[in-house]
């Protein structure tokens, strides 16, 4: 339980390589960090993702295009990134498509 996924304007950049960031973890020395898919998978503590654990991080656009394809209506983009944001389900896109067509 815990918020899983965070909407953001710009993603940050990795950490460890010029990536573009999808994750804020924390890893296994216990410092929080941006990472790119690659570097959670490497560095991360643990393999979920949640409260104390890390969150994926998903761009304003990456957002609407998702909520966008489960849902002819469009709503308004704040709409869209409160499902992110309250997002608690083990996968992010299948959450936002439940609460798109729901
Ligand atoms: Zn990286």
């Amino acid at each position: 339980m815990g918020i899983r996924a965070t909407a953001l304007k710009i993603l940050p950049q990795c950490n460890f390589c010029d990536e573009v960031a999808h994750y804020d973890f924390c890893t296994r020395s216990g410092k929080w960090a941006y990472g790119c898919e690659n570097h959670w998978r490497e560095f991360r503590k643990r393999s979920g993702l949640g409260l104390g654990e890390g969150q994926l991080l998903l761009s304003h656009t990456e957002v609407r295009r998702m909520y966008n394809s489960f849902t002819n209506e469009v709503k308004p983009y704040e709409e869209a990134f409160d499902q992110v944001r309250s997002c608690e389900g083990e996968d992010v896109e299948d959450s936002i498509k439940e609460k798109a067509i729901g």
